[in-house]
């Protein structure tokens, strides 16, 4: 369980977003909705937003801030597909299913710039993602995705960049070839997810933050929750709570395990320099088992992520470690300031697959393994289609199966740090 605040994390992403001052007011009334969203992240946002816009009426339940955790936090990294990739979804729903997995998320990625220009968010979108490989044995990953994105799912946006190709997108020498995704992108996360919310209220939706939903109670025709200072009844309820579930829906919760992640932001760096890091200004992220992906922001700064824990507490020395890391991508940093340092929490499921489901008049979508701005998307509609009462794309995503962690978040925890330590080594040799 992690401690929630009504303040956002001292993040660049916070610094950088003026329109955060004024929160919207708690819930303090009894409510009838069509449907009451649990959690304003990118996954409550983008369910309400679908739904308001098929003419249901929608209230949001957020415990602290809209995009308070993941949502408002991440290294703002558009990347097409999910975190597990596709063997699981080819293997649970065989070949036709998984291209239409594929499809949505291909479509999801295509939402995203639509949404950006048609709601009028100024986030700092910039094209394209760059998928590196550290190490020689492994440029074949590389390689065999863009030969099975062609093959198998009829993906052609995907072109290799080469050793000798590579300075002209990332001025490192620990890279040896990439992938280099147009599709893909990159944007600030906090922005975006406040014009989301913008967005959907202007449809109608009412956001209520500082509005922890309790618990809840089912009966046949209605769902009923309470906050501290209210509660809403609703026809259906949906749970886009991420990490941070716990108490609400403890089956659920049983079956994702919170693991921190972190970021540190540079001080504006000189132009020269930002073009000789990045100057493409892609989004990078390498394929090693504990991954370094970073960007630069808008105003040049290097947002550099990476890491993983386990335990619930953040790493002692943050700003330092992850200094380090980021040194060692690139050296001639190491004179630049380190302006902020903070963390998230993502939701891994046992088999890095989504776990997006339905039970009476409750729904849900969580286990988006570190890997959510494009998946949130494609959640917020499958969920929406399934309340509106198409839920053909629910039925695919309810075939994976999910298994509870064995031992709960302490036990599983312990045995995440033993895997980890066996990929770091792996990652090392
Ligand atoms: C540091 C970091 C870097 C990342 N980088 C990337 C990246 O570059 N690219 C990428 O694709 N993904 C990235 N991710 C993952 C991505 O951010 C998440 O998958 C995504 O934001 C999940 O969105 P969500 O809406 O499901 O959850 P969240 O954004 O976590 O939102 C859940 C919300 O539910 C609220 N809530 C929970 N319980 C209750 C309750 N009982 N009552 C009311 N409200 C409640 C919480 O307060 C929270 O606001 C990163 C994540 C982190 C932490």
């Amino acid at each position: 369980m992690f401690i929630r605040s009504s303040q956002h994390v001292d993040s660049y992403y916070a610094a950088s977003t003026p329109a955060l001052q004024v929160p919207r007011a708690p819930l303090q009334e009894a409510l009838e909705v069509d449907v009451v969203v649990v959690g304003a992240g990118f996954t409550g946002l983008y369910t309400a937003l679908n739904l308001a816009a098929r003419g249901f009426s929608v209230a949001i339940l957020e415990a602290s801030r809209v995009a308070w955790a993941a949502s408002g936090r991440n290294g703002g990294q558009v990347i097409l597909g999910f975190s597990c990739d596709m063997p699981p979804f080819e293997a649970a729903l065989g070949l036709d299913g998984a291209r239409q997995i594929w499809q949505l998320t291909q479509d999801a990625a295509a939402e995203i710039r639509q949404r950006i220009a048609d709601h009028a968010i100024d986030c700092e979108f910039a094209t394209g993602h760059l998928w590196t490989s550290v190490q020689q044995r492994r440029v074949h990953v590389l390689s065999d995705w863009q030969e099975e994105a062609q093959r198998k799912w009829g993906y052609s946006g995907l072109r290799m960049v080469d050793k000798a190709e590579l300075p002209q997108h990332v001025g490192s020498a620990r890279y040896q070839a990439g992938l280099l995704d147009r599709n893909g992108g990159h944007l600030h996360p906090l922005k975006y997810a406040l014009g989301l919310a913008r967005a959907a209220e202007a449809l109608g939706v009412r956001i209520f933050e500082n509005s922890q939903a309790l618990h809840y109670r089912e009966a046949p025709d209605r769902v009923e929750v309470a906050t501290e200072g209210g509660q809403v009844r609703a026809k259906r309820m949906v749970l886009a709570c991420n990490s941070y579930i716990d108490r609400l829906a403890p089956h659920l919760q049983r079956r994702m395990l919170p693991v921190g992640t972190y970021m540190i932001a540079t001080a504006p760096l000189a132009p020269e320099l930002a073009q000789q890091i990045l100057p493409s200004n892609l989004a990078v992220s390498d394929n090693q088992f504990i991954l370094d992906y970073f960007r630069l922001s808008a105003d040049r700064r290097l947002l550099f992520g990476g890491k993983c824990t386990y335990t619930g507490r953040t790493p002692a020395h943050l700003r330092e470690s992850m200094r380090a890391d980021m040194l060692r991508v690139f050296p001639k940093l190491a004179d630049v300031p380190i302006d902020y340092a903070w963390g998230g929490h993502i939701d891994i499921t046992m088999a890095r697959t989504p776990d997006f489901g339905q039970a009476g008049n409750v729904y849900w979508a969580q286990g988006f393994s570190g890997h959510g701005l494009v998946p949130t998307c494609v959640a917020g509609r499958v969920l929406a289609e399934a309340i509106a009462g198409d839920d053909a794309h629910l039925r695919l995503f309810s075939a994976l199966h999910h298994r509870p962690f064995p031992g709960g978040e302490v036990v599983a925890g312990m045995l995440q740090v033993l895997g980890m330590s066996y990929y770091r080594l792996r990652d090392y040799f």
